[in-house]
């Protein structure tokens, strides 16, 4: 991977807090999005007592071309682990707990009964805590995706992750209008929503234009944009490094044709500083969800 600019120099993992995070996630046997995709930020998250917790094991059924998550046969689903995910969000004292999983379409629900589950011994033992969620597609399932949103999470995310011509060499089991179409699911219900794209795949700036508007269109709320990093040479090419200047052209883009919250920089990720985001996004109907 070419030499990274120096807008993209991240903190280092180090001292006590950064480690007791770890200690945990080893001890309640979990696996977090930071340390299996490579995730720039875990210095600084882990070093903040935050940690994005992955759920349905560490192994994903998909292999998309920009992520660092194994990807094979998973293991058998591990049916303690929503229990062990609410202990770890307790202890790390989290007033904001951002869940993701991989991909498991291997299952019949694909995972939606883990998804609920875990959300629901969250609030059980966390009543206090928002739960956001950043979701797979289950395959367009919407009945899936219902059970999940039963379970009532405070924010529903799932990434767009790019351009519409750059789906299929960056995630060519998804589709960019299935993924619309979660989020519209969603917002229909009164959900708040939330999605991701990277930029430095090789889309054009037209594409980027495209995009944002098409996730306005599905009333998605609060957005990320952040810079791809090669995670190996196996992996989808760098096109470019995007500039700062590009991430705050794009974040007053995306406020101009009315997002509620847009996160855009380097080193944005859909799980960083997500409780932030939350906090400035003020939905102006949350009635669907306080039930
Ligand atoms: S589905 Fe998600 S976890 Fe699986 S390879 Fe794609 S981006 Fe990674």
């Amino acid at each position: 991977m070419r030499n990274k600019p120096k807008w993209l120099r991240a903190k280092l993992p180090a001292g006590p807090v950064y480690h007791a995070v770890n200690e945990l996630v080893e001890t309640n046997k979990l696996h977090t999005v930071c340390k299996s995709a490579q995730c720039p930020n875990m210095g600084e998250c882990w070093t903040r007592g935050t940690a994005t917790l992955m759920i349905l094991g560490n192994v994903c059924t998909r292999s998309c071309g920009f992520c660092a998550i194994q990807t094979g046969r998973p293991p058998e689903l591990d049916l303690g682990e929503p229990a062990r995910v609410a202990d770890a969000v307790a202890k790390m004292g989290l007033k904001h707990a951002v869940i993701t999983s991989v991909a498991r379409d291997d299952l019949k629900d694909g995972g939606a009964s883990v998804w609920a589950a875990t959300i629901r011994a969250i609030r059980h033992r966390n009543p206090n805590t928002a739960v956001e969620v950043l979701i797979p597609d289950f395959q367009g399932s919407y009945d899936h995706l219902d059970i999940v949103l039963e379970a009532k999470p405070d924010i529903l995310n799932h990434n767009v992750e790019t351009v519409e011509r750059l789906q299929r060499p960056v995630r060519k089991t998804a589709n960019y209008q299935q993924s619309l179409n979660v989020l519209r699911h969603g917002k229909k219900q009164g959900f708040t929503t939330k999605s991701g794209i990277m930029l430095g795949l090789g889309e054009t700036q037209e594409e980027i234009e495209t995009c944002l508007r098409d996730m306005r269109e599905a009333s998605i709320d609060i957005i990320t944009i952040g810079q791809y990093l090669q995670p190996t040479q196996k992996h989808l090419p760098l096109d470019r490094w995007v500039t700062p200047e590009e991430f705050n052209y794009w974040k007053s883009f995306g406020l101009e044709i009315g997002f509620g919250v847009i996160e855009s920089a380097p080193l944005v990720r859909s799980y960083y500083h997500a409780e932030e985001q939350s906090d400035r996004y003020a939905p102006k109907d949350q009635s669907a969800i306080s039930a």
